[in-house]
């Protein structure tokens, strides 16, 4: 190991810290963009970072079965396969095994699994994520787990944490120690505080570099992440970093942080920009909507990306109206560079102490819901 971590300071629970990788360093709390099959869609790797992005999470499921982690390896590693120079945080590939793959079956071992590519069966277990990570080079390499599904009941709950502990235990045994490198453990329970608890025991007594709050962000809505937030987030370790795996929208990531998570991923922002829907200071605006057919003003006259600078909302919603790809690249942009921006603003309240005012404006300006039309 490992990866470093320093808390610079804290306002409230929330936290400003930095990490240390191989590849560069992480200014958080951070916004990690999705960059699945090797590639942050309708981004070049430089326009990502130019949104300042400082860190992509890559994903072992789908790299795994194309092109396979052993070309990306032969090929120098993810960040030289795919031109991106910083820091890569990859998942175990649990989670897409089970929301993606068919014909799945889960045992102690691990789980088999047909691709949803070609229908092959494959095996995945704490050993095989560990060499898979290991060969795309990732900085930030996830313990294999079980992500439990929502609702359910507490005996399973119970039941799937403790093997996901179980698994965390080998994938630190099978986990090869790299300076620059680190292995993050995730803690899982569903909404259960006890379950919660229990697992944050077992994984601090193996020991990560970082803990991800797992098994959120699957159904159970705002309130209940939030809640379950406010009884995890203080058991977890205060000098490591807090990383809450596929969360979320702008409301989610400042209500994350004041609860003490200092690192996010989430398809959202590139998602909905392929299909027209942008994130702004004002709330969310379907650029596909007729009301901007014939509107000069940029979709977010607060932001300074290309996409607002250059672009009325009319030629955009001209763009996404004939199916032409500038759109769906211009709206990624100015989304990856919105959620960036509300975490820049989020680092600055919090080494200013100013954290709570800083929450309150931004969820006073969401309300007001989008721009009148002219
Ligand atoms: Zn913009």
């Amino acid at each position: 190991m490992t990866v470093g971590y320093e808390l610079i300071s804290k306002d409230g629970a929330a936290r400003r810290g930095r990490l240390t990788t191989a590849h560069g360093t992480i200014e958080t709390p951070a916004f990690m963009p999705v960059g699945t099959a090797a590639t942050v869609k309708c981004m070049l790797p430089d326009s990502v970072k130019a949104t300042g992005a400082e860190i992509l999470l890559g994903n072992t499921y789908h790299l795994m079965l194309r092109p396979g982690a052993e070309r990306v390896e032969k090929l120098g590693g993810l960040h030289r396969f795919m031109n991106w120079s910083g820091p890569i945080l990859t998942d175990s590939g649990g989670f897409q095994v089970m929301s993606l793959s068919k014909l799945r079956k889960i045992s102690e071992q691990g789980v088999t699994f047909q691709s949803h590519v070609d229908g092959k069966s494959h095996e995945l277990t704490p050993e095989s994520s560990m060499k898979i990570q290991h060969q795309l080079d990732s900085n930030i390499t996830m313990c294999f787990d079980e992500c439990t599904p929502f609702p359910v009941e507490k005996k399973d709950a119970a039941e799937s944490m403790r093997l996901s502990m179980r698994w965390a235990q080998r994938s630190r045994d099978a986990f090869v120690d790299r300076d620059g490198y680190g292995l993050f453990g995730i803690v899982q329970g569903s909404v259960f505080e006890d379950l919660r608890h229990e697992s944050i025991e077992a994984l601090t007594k193996i020991g990560f570099d970082g803990y991800a709050v797992g098994g959120l962000a699957v159904g159970e809505g705002q309130e209940a992440m939030f809640s379950t937030l406010d009884f995890t987030t203080p058991s977890m370790p205060e000098d490591k970093p807090r990383y809450l795996m596929g969360v979320g929208k702008p409301d989610d990531l400042v209500g994350a942080v004041e609860r003490g998570i200092d690192m996010f991923d989430c398809v959202l922002p590139t998602r909905c920009g392929r299909t027209g829907q942008a994130f702004t200071r004002r709330g969310t605006v379907n650029i596909r909507n007729a009301r901007h057919a014939e509107d000069p003003r940029p979709l977010d006259p607060g932001c300074a990306c290309p996409c607002c600078r250059d672009y009325s909302r009319a030629y955009l919603h001209h763009l996404f109206k004939t199916g032409e790809v500038l759109g769906l690249m211009l709206l990624t942009w100015h989304n990856l560079a919105y959620f960036q921006e509300v975490m820049a603003g989020l680092r600055s309240a919090i080494e200013g102490g100013r954290l709570k005012e800083h929450a309150a404006a931004f969820r006073t300006e969401q309300a007001l819901g989008d721009i009148e039309p002219l």
